[in-house]
């Protein structure tokens, strides 16, 4: 008898890209260019030390978006934002961005071969996507005023201006964002009972709960989850009921006072049997730390709001839900706030020898 060896290399699956893979739930057709950076397919990842926490039998998962091209979720909006603006002759995109949205307009459409122009709150965007912005070769105007002005303006911007706007009042971006969705059904092979998820400007809950729905449609899942959306205590409009002026949290992500998608958020919220709930940033900070020393998950501050809320309403979850976090961006992006909330500290002017390294090791 011979072994028989398999005759191509792998027989793995190569991910074609988030447009490819659920193209026909997608807006797209055969002559839509595709812009992409094979975004999506990104981990659900078991947390279990978080889990037990809630101190009954739960499944805790992580979707952990942060591991996509750029770094955030942002990339699965860009991908068919870009490519339909390009469909469309577009020569130019503009956004208001936090940061993350403009890494990835940057990107995507610099791939594209059009101008991007960005407009950040000047001093709330963290250090690697203002990094990231500018070597990907974006216009980056930093306004003195915050994101909700920022947006005002681009809105305003996109009417007179040949500029496409693709901030997530675009309809293309909450499309490529309910793939999302799509995989952590096709991981689980129905819906969670829960999603928990940080909502800022509230596309990313609008675009997750189309998604379900839609499988929901084609009978892909047979439930659909409840929407549980998490706001800093100083930015939760959605909470308060009323735009807040002038918003203020550490997870710069989701500093937003006045979000564009406000009333499909409370639509979410009702047609789901969801809620939505403030958390503050001692609480953000704390889940931070929790899912990078225990888990070995390194977020950015805003993504950890997820499993802050979570853990912060942990007395209604029942007895065996399967619950999912959505872990929105790379902590890699912010390591201003790494390093001055980390609990750890580092030993340093050690001389470069064994016993010096061994004394100060403890041995
Ligand atoms: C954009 C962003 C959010 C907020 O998403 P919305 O769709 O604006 O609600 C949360 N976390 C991170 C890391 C983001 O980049």
């Amino acid at each position: 008898m011979t072994l028989s060896l398999p005759t191509t290399k792998s027989n793995r699956q190569v991910w074609p890209g988030l447009i490819e893979a659920y193209r026909q739930y997608l807006p797209v057709t055969e002559t839509t260019p595709v812009v992409t950076l094979l975004e999506g397919n990104t981990p659900l990842i078991p947390v279990p030390s978080i889990a037990q926490r809630i101190g009954r039998q739960v499944r805790v998962l992580v979707k952990y978006d942060g591991l996509n091209p750029t770094g955030s979720f942002k990339d699965r909006g860009m991908t068919m934002a870009i490519s339909k603006a390009k469909e469309a002759g577009a020569k130019a995109v503009i956004c208001a961005s936090t940061g993350n949205t403009s890494a990835a307009a940057a990107a995507y459409a610099k791939r594209a071969g059009m101008r991007a122009f960005v407009l950040i709150p000047e001093g709330y965007v963290a250090l690697g996507k203002l990094a990231q912005a500018l070597l990907y070769g974006a216009e980056v105007l930093a306004i003195k005023g915050n994101f909700d002005r920022a947006l005002e303006i681009v809105l305003e911007m996109a009417t007179s201006y040949p500029v496409t706007l693709v901030n997530s009042v675009n309809p293309y971006r909450l499309e490529g964002q309910k793939t999302a969705a799509f995989e952590v059904v096709d991981a689980l092979g129905n819906a969670p009972d829960w999603l928990c998820i940080p909502v800022g400007n509230a596309g990313n809950i609008t675009a997750y709960w189309m998604g379900f729905c839609q499988y929901h449609q084609a009978g892909l899942c047979d439930r659909l989850p409840r929407m549980m959306g998490f706001q800093a205590t100083g930015a939760s409009p959605l909470i308060t009921g009323k735009p807040v002026a002038h918003p203020e949290t550490l997870a710069t992500a989701i500093r937003i006072g006045n979000p564009a998608n406000w009333e499909r958020a409370i639509a979410v919220q009702s047609a789901s049997k969801g809620q939505f709930n403030a958390v503050t940033d001692d609480e953000i900070l704390a889940a931070y730390q929790l899912l990078a020393s225990e888990e070995g998950i390194f977020c950015e501050p805003a993504s950890a709001a997820s499993v802050a809320g979570m853990l912060k309403v942990k007395d209604q979850i029942p007895t065996g839900a399967t619950i999912v976090c959505v872990l929105t961006g790379n902590g890699l992006k912010d390591p201003d706030t790494a390093l001055q909330h980390s609990q750890n500290s580092f030993k340093q002017g050690i001389e470069p020898t064994i016993t010096a390294v061994a004394q100060t090791m403890g041995f």
